[in-house]
C-alpha cells in the first residue's frame, strides 16, 4: 500500500502534467483536461478514513471510469454491487473505478463515502482477481458496502476511539453476505476464510499498529461470526445488533452471561459455536485451521 512517488507522480503534482506526461513527446499538451478529470475525483474526508483499504488520497494522475479492463470484469463488479444493495434492502451506490495508466500502484485502493459512493481502484481489483479470484473482490466490495450501511444507519451502535468497530463490523456484513442465498451463496467456509486471509494480506491490513483495526485473529473471528450470522435473514440494524452481541468474543474470548432473549433462536445456534470463536480470537484455531472450518 506504500505510494510509489514515482517521477509522474511528482512531476504531475509539481508541474500539472498530463496523463501521459511520462510519455515525453506528451509532455506539455493536456494539462487544462487534466484537471477538468481530476475535478472528478472526490478525495476521502475525515469521516470516510475509517476503511482498512483507504490509503490516504487518491493520485493526481488518477481517473473514475465506469468499466475495468474488459465487459466482464465490469459486468461482475456491477452484479455484485446491485446484488450486496438489494441483499440489504437497498437501491444501489454509485460504485465507479480508479485507473491510473501513470501511477498504478496508487490504485491499490478502494474507498466507501459518506457521500454514497464506493471507488474501486484497478490495482487492487486485478491484483486480488490474479491471487484469490472472484470471491475476494465480492468480499472487499461486500466490506466497502458495509460501511454504506453505517452511514445510512449511523452504525455501528458500539463506540470505540478507533475505528475498530467499523472496521470489524465490515468484515462481519462481507462474511454475512458471502454466505446468503440472495447474496454470494457460498456455504462452505473455507472459500470464504481463503478469500479473508487474502484480503487481510493486502491493503493497509499490514498495519504497524494492529490494535487500531484490530488484530488479525479479531478480523478473523469478525468474518466467522458475519457468516454464522448469515444463517439468519436480517436486516442491517439487526445484524448490528447481533454482531455486538457477541462482539465481546471476537474481542477477547468472553461472552455475556446472560442469553440473547431478543433472538432466542439465533442465540442457540450460536451458541454451538461460541467456544470456536473464542479459539480463533485466541489463535488456538490458527491461520490454517482457520480455512478447514466448516
Ligand atoms: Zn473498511
Amino acid at each position: 500500500m506504500k505510494r510509489n512517488f514515482n517521477f509522474c507522480l511528482l512531476a504531475g503534482a509539481m508541474a500539472v502534467l498530463s496523463l501521459t506526461a511520462c510519455n515525453d513527446d506528451n509532455f506539455e499538451t493536456t494539462s487544462q483536461e487534466l484537471q477538468t478529470e481530476n475535478a472528478k475525483i472526490e478525495q476521502p474526508g475525515e469521516i470516510e478514513k475509517i476503511c482498512a483499504y483507504v490509503d490516504q488520497y487518491w493520485s493526481s494522475t488518477a481517473v473514475l471510469t465506469t468499466a475495468l479492463q474488459n465487459t466482464t470484469d465490469t459486468n461482475f463488479m456491477n452484479t455484485q454491487m446491485t446484488r450486496i444493495a438489494s441483499m440489504w434492502g437497498r437501491s444501489n451506490p454509485t460504485l465507479r473505478f480508479v485507473n491510473d495508466p501513470s501511477n498504478y500502484n496508487s490504485t491499490y485502493n478502494a474507498i466507501s463515502y459518506s457521500t454514497g459512493k464506493i471507488y474501486y481502484g484497478f490495482a487492487i481489483y486485478y491484483d486480488a482477481k490474479a491471487k484469490g479470484g472472484d470471491i475476494v473482490n465480492a468480499m472487499i466490495l461486500a466490506h466497502e458496502y458495509g460501511h454504506q450501511l453505517q452511514y445510512i444507519f449511523n452504525l455501528p451502535s458500539v463506540n470505540e476511539s478507533t475505528a475498530r468497530p467499523n472496521e470489524l463490523e465490515a468484515d462481519g456484513f462481507a462474511g454475512y453476505y458471502l454466505r446468503r442465498p440472495n447474496g454470494y451463496n457460498q456455504t462452505s467456509f473455507a472459500q470464504i476464510a481463503a478469500a479473508y486471509e487474502f484480503a487481510q494480506s493486502i491493503g493497509d491490513y499490514q498495519t504497524t499498529s494492529p490494535g487500531h483495526h484490530g488484530t488479525p485473529a479479531q478480523r478473523r473471528s469478525a468474518v466467522r461470526l458475519g457468516f454464522l450470522l448469515g444463517e439468519y435473514s436480517l436486516s442491517a440494524a439487526d445484524f448490528d445488533y447481533n454482531f455486538f452481541y457477541y462482539y465481546q468474543g471476537v474481542l477477547n474470548g468472553t461472552y455475556k452471561m446472560s442469553k440473547n432473549s431478543k433472538y432466542p433462536e439465533l442465540d442457540a445456534y450460536m451458541s454451538q459455536y461460541l467456544e470456536e470463536l473464542r479459539k480463533i480470537q485466541t489463535g488456538e484455531i490458527s491461520a490454517e485451521e482457520f480455512k478447514q472450518l466448516k
